[in-house]
């Protein structure tokens, strides 16, 4: 490919799109204001599964019924600050309408498109780099206190099997035999097979940005103000020039999306994350815990409670009872755990009200691609979306419909 393109934004999505685009025969300038596996990016703190299960998008018609429980209670998972509602209004009405089931269907089948083979995808961008050591590869089970909670999921059980994705269904019992430490809080798991999850994500990030780099990839740090044709300005006041400009900067990408004839209704869905550290065990597997909306990962540099939704303006400060849930739930999931330091975290993901990413070239600027908001899964489809934009700027047909991806789809 004999062009240059520069990619705004050097997060998961960013990263896997500039190697994508690298393999092809591009010359690519990845830019960033901070260093790929930064503590600023989503792509830091999350938790790390390559989540192939999670197809059901969070707003779905199971939920809708528990919404004023989970909005109005102190320990909940779910929060708004109410001083944000007049300007989150717009979002949250249209995140509402994408919750009926038939949406919820339509929309599953996209994320499904773009998630299934998670694993197979990482694998393959990671081989022969210092990236690959971190993929874990395996099952993954979500914990709900008991059967019926279970059961009560109706639709998004319903809707998961249609896709053939069906747990194993395994009691206290069987789930103790694989983890004993386990207590008894959650008496059921719903166990899904062909996931993964990545026992670093920052280090890997960094590994596959410095292989990128080590083999032809520019990185620069700088921060991009605004595209102007094929120019990226800096704040600096220097430009940098190229063929075709991807936008990947995450839940920032709206003010740099903002000039292309599109609407971007696009929020920093924030999410928080509890690293316990020196830690009297290590968990054999991760876990989501249904109720506090969190999983439990096992990492290199301790365990990871990530999770939780926060709306609140972009660049407000962290709240504190997200990490207070979190503590309660990890005690009541491991009673005998223990851990004697603690990182906490909070980080923004890049959420559309349609649960799903912007991705293609824009109408007012057809060298201009957004590849942008994919939420609570931008790990999981990383790669597959570096694969996607590669194609949209070789000008190839995507040998997939990508068409609930369309940049126009909200104007
Ligand atoms: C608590 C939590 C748990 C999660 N768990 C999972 C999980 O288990 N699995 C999963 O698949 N996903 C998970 N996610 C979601 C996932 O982390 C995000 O979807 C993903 O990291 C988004 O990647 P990104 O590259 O789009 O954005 P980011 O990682 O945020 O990167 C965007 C980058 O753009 C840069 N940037 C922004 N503006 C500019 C500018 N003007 N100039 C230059 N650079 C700019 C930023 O500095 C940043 O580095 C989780 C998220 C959270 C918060």
């Amino acid at each position: 490919m004999n062009q240059t393109v520069i990619v705004i934004g050097a997060g998961f999505t960013g990263v896997c799109t500039a190697e994508h685009l690298r393999r092809a025969g591009a010359n690519v300038i990845l830019l960033d204001r901070v260093k790929p596996g930064d503590t600023a990016q989503a792509s830091y703190g999350n938790a790390g599964l390559l989540a192939r299960a999670a197809i059901v998008p969070a707003l779905e018609p199971d939920i809708l019924p528990h919404l004023p429980k989970y909005l109005f209670s102190r320990h909940s998972p779910l929060s708004l600050r109410w001083s944000y509602l007049p300007k989150f209004l717009p979002f949250g009405l249209s995140f509402l309408r994408n919750a009926t089931g038939a949406r919820v269907r339509k929309i599953s089948k996209s994320i499904e498109m773009l998630a299934h083979d998670t694993v197979e995808q990482h694998l393959a961008l990671a081989k022969g780099t210092p990236a690959e050591k971190y993929i874990t590869t395996g099952t993954f089970t979500y914990l709900h206190p008991d059967k019926k909670d279970y059961d009560s999921n109706r639709f998004s059980n319903a809707l998961m099997a249609e896709m053939g994705v069906i747990p194993e269904q395994l009691n206290l019992q069987e789930l103790k035999e694989i983890d004993p430490a386990l207590g008894d809080a959650y008496q059921f798991g719903a166990r899904y097979k062909d996931n993964g999850y990545l026992s670093d994500p920052a280090a890997y990030l960094q590994a596959l940005a410095e292989h990128f780099e080590s083999n032809g990839g520019k990185f620069v740090l700088g921060a991009a103000k605004a595209i102007d044709g094929q120019s990226v300005i800096l704040q600096d006041g220097n430009a940098l020039k190229a063929d075709t400009i991807v936008i990947a900067a995450g839940a920032w990408s709206k003010s740099l999306a903002a000039d292309f004839g599109h609407k971007v209704p696009l929020e920093g869905e924030r999410g928080y994350h509890l690293m316990l550290k020196s830690t009297n065990f290590t968990p054999p597997i991760p876990y989501m815990m249904t109720d506090a909306k969190s999983v439990m990962t096992p990492m290199d540099r301790g365990i990871r409670i990530a999770g939780t939704t926060e709306f609140a303006p972009l660049d407000s400060p962290p709240s504190k009872r997200p990490h207070e849930l979190q503590r309660t739930a990890v005690r009541r999931l491991y009673p005998t755990l223990t851990w004697a330091e603690e990182e906490t975290w909070m980080g923004h993901r890049p959420s559309t009200p349609d649960s799903l990413p912007m991705l293609g070239r824009t109408k007012a600027n057809p060298n201009v691609i957004f590849s942008f908001g994919s939420q609570h899964l931008g790990l999981t489809i990383g790669p597959k979306l570096g694969v996607l934009a590669t194609q949209i700027v070789q000008n190839r047909a995507p040998n997939t419909d990508i068409s609930a991806l369309a940049v126009d789809r909200f104007d």
